[in-house]
């Protein structure tokens, strides 16, 4: 038999976005959790239009997280052009003063690290008519670059609230291959979350989702897993 011909378009789709899904929801149940309570956030870098409606849109109105600005907008504004479509965007990149003028019409940004940066998003939001809401990236032990400390997250974000910016809650990345040290950096970010009563939690990624939503998470980003 010719491999080719089972390769019918739907059979490729196996897995994919409803996977996750499925995924999610036993998870919720396991963990205690109300099913549907944590939100899917479709990382879309370096898809196409063509594939985000493919694999993301064709189950449903999902937010699409980019990480890089000019990718982001581009993308919303071809797929303006291409339909109006009101489609929801978020920001999950390293947010480069320079580059934040491109997250006109973002919801949420995930990744606000710095005073500078909180500075430079209220003032591009009032001549866009609307600030995006945001989470505190939060460090994650590891010798890695981006993040703020714990001890550092209650006062940017009172310092960002004192620009009339809102934050909704915390961001973290987990260290790559160590699922255990994933889950002590979930729960440690959870901990953090509950003690500053913020309510979002933006945590896991294709290979860590499952511990994330264990630990609490509200959101997952998840890019990879959607896609294969
Ligand atoms: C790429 C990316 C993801 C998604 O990672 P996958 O392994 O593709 O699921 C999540 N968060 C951030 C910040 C990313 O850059």
């Amino acid at each position: 038999m010719n491999p080719a011909a089972t390769q019918e378009p739907h059979m490729t789709l196996e897995g994919g976005l409803p996977a996750v899904q499925q995924c999610l929801r036993e998870v919720e149940t396991h963990s205690g959790r109300p099913a549907g309570s944590v939100r899917l956030v479709a990382v879309t870098k370096g898809r196409s239009l063509e594939e985000i409606r493919e694999r993301v849109l064709a189950y449903g109105h999902y937010p699409l997280a980019e990480n890089r600005g000019q990718e982001l907008r581009d993308k919303r504004e071809a797929a303006q052009a291409q339909g109006g479509e009101d489609l929801e965007w978020h920001f999950i990149g390293p947010l480069q003063l320079n580059k934040i003028k491109y997250l006109r019409g973002v919801t949420l940004v995930h990744t606000l690290e710095r005073l500078e940066q909180a500075r430079e998003l209220a003032r591009l939001a009032e001549s866009w008519g609307r600030a995006p809401e945001l989470l505190i990236q939060v460090h994650n032990g590891e010798a890695q670059k981006h993040g703020v400390p714990e001890e550092g997250v209650a006062e940017l974000r009172r310092q960002a609230e004192a620009m009339g910016l809102v934050i909704r809650g915390l961001m973290v990345m987990a260290p790559y291959g160590d699922l255990a040290e994933a889950a002590r950096v979930f729960g440690r970010v959870a901990a953090l979350g509950a003690r500053l009563e913020l309510p979002e939690l933006s945590m896991g990624m294709s290979d860590d989702y499952v511990q994330a939503v264990q630990a609490g998470a509200t959101m997952v980003r998840v890019g990879r897993a959607l896609f294969e």
